[in-house]
């Protein structure tokens, strides 16, 4: 298996322009390294996401290969800004077209700051940057410097078009996809399934496009708070909209309750939920060895998974979009959550990859 990427930080250049777009489009330029036969496969990648999230915004993308880690075959640079919680929140509420929708903004916390349970943090009262955890409420007390990671929430510049908290026809940039330039590396035609000692192309570019449209979280950012003297909690700003849906019994249980996450960077098993926590959907990858912007590694949850092997079809999920439209995207076909539906839709995923392997 090998790891698909790395996520990257960066600021956000403040651009703004006019344009008009009948559905979630993406603006796809060459920074220099990419291929026409890459450029063709990116575009087919982005129309995986345009046929299922039908928001009116354009995503300005660039793309480029060159020489990566042996172990990375591409990463995503994506562009942030913070935003209130209570921005946030009401956008999310705004947003509402789902059940999901309702249910999971139902149980977003009320008021402008938000409880999480968190660790690793330089005043941590278990000790510097000590990975026992604690509630971090934004209402102060013991490991609480001060509330500013608890009411700001930092969202990616096309999560937050999406929600309608930046211009959607925005022309600055959105971010930049990088991937490896080994020749050897990739299939770039899906149409005869993914030869075997090559990765699926699209299907890397429609992952990276994934944490572009906001499937990342800021536990990444936590996890590298590991050594003294580390920053305070309230130096920590990186709650993302998709870490307002990631809990732990123990988050929604004694000290926290329904609706606070888990922000913990640790291997407890922390899962995505539509309800405050009380119902785990699909777990998130905890720890260090693969990165918390993904699910869990090994299970099959979605294209957001943290590895890809030769040979594998990557192909968008049911957890993977219901992940989307919680945080602020919209399905062209509003799927229902029912039992019967989400066992039909795994059983042809599940089919379809099946098919692809045995050509
Ligand atoms: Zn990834």
């Amino acid at each position: 298996m090998i790891h698909l990427c790395r996520v990257v930080a960066a600021l956000v250049v403040l651009t703004w322009g006019v344009s008009t777009a009948p559905a979630l489009t993406f603006n796809i330029t060459n920074q220099g390294g990419a291929t026409p036969q890459m450029l063709a496969a990116f575009a087919e990648a982005g129309a995986l996401w345009s046929a299922q999230l039908k928001d009116p915004i354009t995503v300005n993308v660039r793309i480029n290969a060159a020489a990566l880690p042996a172990e990375v075959v591409a990463h995503a640079d994506s562009f942030y800004d913070p935003y209130s919680y209570t921005s946030v929140r009401n956008a999310l509420v705004n947003d509402r077209q789902s059940a999901d929708d309702i249910s999971s903004s139902n149980k977003l916390q009320a008021g402008s700051t938000f409880s999480m349970l968190i660790n690793r943090t330089a005043n941590n009262p278990n000790g510097v940057v000590s990975v026992t955890p604690y509630f971090d409420t934004g209402l102060g007390g013991p490991g609480q410097a001060g509330p500013e990671n608890n009411n700001t929430v930092r969202i990616t510049s096309a999560n937050a078009k999406a929600l309608g908290l930046y211009p959607a026809n925005s022309a600055g940039l959105d971010g930049t996809i990088t991937f490896t330039n080994s020749a050897a590396a990739f299939d770039f035609d899906r149409g005869n399934g993914i030869n075997a000692g090559q990765l699926d192309f699209v299907g890397v570019a429609a992952h990276e496009l994934g944490h572009m449209l906001g499937f990342v979280s800021g536990v990444d950012i936590l996890a590298g708070n590991g050594n003294a003297p580390g920053l305070n909690d309230n130096q920590l700003r990186f709650v993302t909209p998709l870490d307002l849906f990631r809990f732990t019994s123990r988050s929604i249980g004694v000290g926290g309750g329904i609706g606070v996450n888990d922000w913990t960077a640790d291997n407890i098993a922390k899962s995505f939920s539509v309800d405050g926590g009380t119902t785990p959907l699909a777990e998130f990858s905890t720890g260090s060895i693969y990165e918390e912007s993904h699910w869990k590694n090994n299970l099959g949850l979605g294209i957001m998974n943290p590895t890809v092997s030769a040979g594998e079809l990557l192909a968008i999920s049911i957890n993977d979009l219901r992940a989307f439209d919680v945080i602020g995207y919209d399905f062209v076909t509003v799927p229902e959550p029912s039992p019967f539906v989400l066992a039909a839709l795994g059983l042809g995923l599940l089919a379809l990859r099946k098919k692809y392997r045995r050509s």
